[in-house]
């Protein structure tokens, strides 16, 4: 299994595999912040979305590890070349196909709709929704209200 973890100190991206798991924080290789990170036993046992191994939040969503810049490249590469090929436009087609087959092939990941880390390879992931505007909403509103209650309970102590 391999975890893609966004660094919640510099949101850049860090590579966290089984091993790291073991520890329980994952540095930063960049810059340097340790995140505490638990795996709950059912998503390292069967590879299921119960509870984000960064921030404990429980909604995923499903997304294509699809890289844009790739495909909307070939798409501008074939319509640079369309008015050259014979038969003309040609290009626009196989470069629809690249991407299609592309896509295809790229595997799903799972992300957590509040901390935006990457689930690579966990068998979990087929069961999980495509992104949902309304459930994102919910989970953002969640977690303001949370941040209000700390605020409140701190300020109270
Ligand atoms: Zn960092
Ligand atoms: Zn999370």
């Amino acid at each position: 299994m391999e975890i893609g973890l966004y660094c919640p100190a510099c949101r850049k991206s860090a590579r966290l595999d089984t091993e790291a798991l073991e520890t329980r924080d994952s540095t930063c290789p960049r810059c340097g912040h340790v995140a505490p990170v638990e795996v709950s036993p059912s998503m390292r046992d069967e590879g299921s979305f119960d509870r984000c191994a960064l921030c404990g939040q429980d909604r995923f969503f499903k997304q294509k590890s699809f890289n844009r810049v790739f495909g909307i490249g070939v798409v501008l590469v074939a319509i640079a070349f369309a008015p050259f090929t014979s038969p003309p436009y040609i290009s626009l087609f196989i470069g629809a196909a690249i991407d299609g087959v592309v896509y295809l092939l790229v595997p799903w990941v799972g992300i957590c709709y509040n901390c935006e880390t990457e689930y690579r390879g966990l068998p979990g992931i087929a069961q999980l929704e495509p992104f949902e505007h309304l459930v994102a909403q919910r989970v953002q509103a969640r977690r303001a209200r949370e941040t209000d209650e700390q605020k409140r309970s701190r300020s109270e102590a």
